[in-house]
């Protein structure tokens, strides 16, 4: 039953009036929802992205009948449910979107769907009041601003057969002291990146893969070869620390039947244990800072291993956990992971996150609120990083849907001036 009070029982500004969904398209050129949310003294907007190696634990993205259905659900379903509800409780709202769905992974009215409701009622909410997102999910005193962590070369899923078998070979400046400073260090490396491989290749083309990422005809051994070398030029430049990272999304190269991890690129097989020992000589190697998924996706004990045999790297999970308390809770136990990815689509509701994120900060895991490879260029996950405090933002670097959450933390270092601070990472 809809209450057209606020929870105070007065007539609130951020009471919903009105919710209208629409299909657009994402950076791949594949159809997607947008939600706008209308309050009594706001507006709020938001599209959901997909990805393309998603983790089998993840929400379903869209109802049967694809975005079509999605925005009939919206429209005859969810919109009366929240119409006269307040925008400004969140978790009322992200109940109910549950409760309507009645299933454990958004099966019926899709997990874009619920993400792109739940987003745009966040963000009505934040301009009724009249406050930035981050601002009205955080507080006033919120001003720590996250390290930009973005892929420069790619292979895997987001690009062609001659790419690299590894899907993102990425960078962090962790020694930059601002978000500007920061960003001037990864459009750099990307720079770096693609004179690097000219160098080795006068034949490359330029092409670069789903999130922007130059993707090029090279093995995993010349891809990380040039992404190192491309890291310490531009440190040496700004005279600054800029670490590798990599994504693996090894549930990509992990054969179930062969029992083994097939790299197709480099001709080579790996059992679970020379994967073990392949990471661990790359974290030494290329001195790591960062390295996500490194293991299939139910191998919590291979994470778990990896976890406790790295200094100065996070392990981070992304198809591992898929921002899911319940599969959270069983790598807490087992000890798999020093990081985990927030991808609020993977769960349905911006509640849900912000629950993954306060059980990851109280375990001593470092959230990283990540972007898909099918984008839009709404910037709200800016916001969502710096209003739930999570140290570090992987949203690629090149490419207007990329680009957009980068400006947007740009706007907030610079709204917040002398207040704005770095995050602190554990490394
Ligand atoms: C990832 O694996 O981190 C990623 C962004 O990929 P996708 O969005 O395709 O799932
Ligand atoms: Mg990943």
């Amino acid at each position: 039953m809809a209450r057209r009070l606020s929870h105070l029982g007065e007539p609130s500004p951020t009471i919903i009036e009105d919710v209208y969904a629409r299909k657009i398209f994402n950076s791949r050129g594949e159809p997607t929802i947008e939600v706008d949310v209308i309050a009594a003294e706001g507006f709020g907007r938001a599209s959901a992205p997909s990805g393309k190696s998603r983790g089998a634990h993840e929400a379903v993205p869209f109802p049967e009948g694809g975005v079509d259905a999605a925005v009939a659900k919206v429209e005859e379903v969810i919109a009366p449910e929240i119409i006269g509800l307040d925008a400004a409780q969140q978790s009322v709202i992200d109940d109910l979107l549950r409760e309507v769905d009645g299933t454990e992974n958004f099966s019926n009215i899709g997990g874009n769907t619920a993400y792109a409701v739940s987003l745009a009622v966040a963000n009505a909410a934040a301009s009724a009041r009249a406050l930035p997102l981050y601002q009205h999910l955080g507080g006033v005193a919120c001003s720590e601003l996250p390290y930009p962590l973005g892929n420069v070369l790619g292979g895997g899923k987001h690009a062609g057969g001659g790419a690299p078998d590894i899907q993102e070979f990425l960078v962090i400046p962790v020694g930059a002291s601002s978000v500007s400073e920061a960003l001037e260090a990864i459009f750099a490396v990307h720079r770096a990146v693609r004179g690097v491989i000219e160098s080795r290749d006068p034949s490359f083309t330029g092409g670069r893969g789903d999130e922007g990422a130059w993707a090029p005809n090279a093995s995993n051994e010349e891809a990380l070869d040039v992404v190192y070398k491309a890291c310490d030029q531009v440190s040496r430049e700004m005279g600054f620390e800029v670490r590798m990272g990599l994504d693996v999304a090894a549930s990509s190269l992990w054969n179930p039947k062969r029992q083994r991890y097939v790299y197709v690129r480099d001709g080579v097989e790996r059992s679970t244990e020379e994967q073990l020992s392949y990471m661990l000589s790359l974290v030494e190697e290329y001195e790591l800072a960062y390295l996500e998924d490194p293991f299939e996706e139910e191998d919590f004990e291979s994470f778990a291993e990896l976890t406790k045999s790295v200094k100065s790297c996070l392990v981070c999970g992304d198809d591992l956990f898929t921002t899911n308390v319940n599969r959270l809770r069983m790598g807490v136990k087992k000890g798999a992971c020093n990081a985990i990815i927030i991808k609020i689509n993977q769960v349905g509701t911006l509640s849900q996150a912000i629950e993954a994120v306060r059980m990851a900060k109280k375990h001593g895991l470092a959230p990283v609120v990540s972007h898909r490879s099918g984008e839009t260029p709404d910037p709200s996950i800016a916001h969502v990083c710096v209003g739930l405090g999570c140290p570090i933002i992987k949203t690629g670097v090149v490419g207007g849907e990329r680009v957009a959450k980068l400006n947007e933390l740009l706007r907030i270092e610079d709204v917040l001036g002398d207040y704005a601070r770095m995050a602190h990472l554990n490394l």
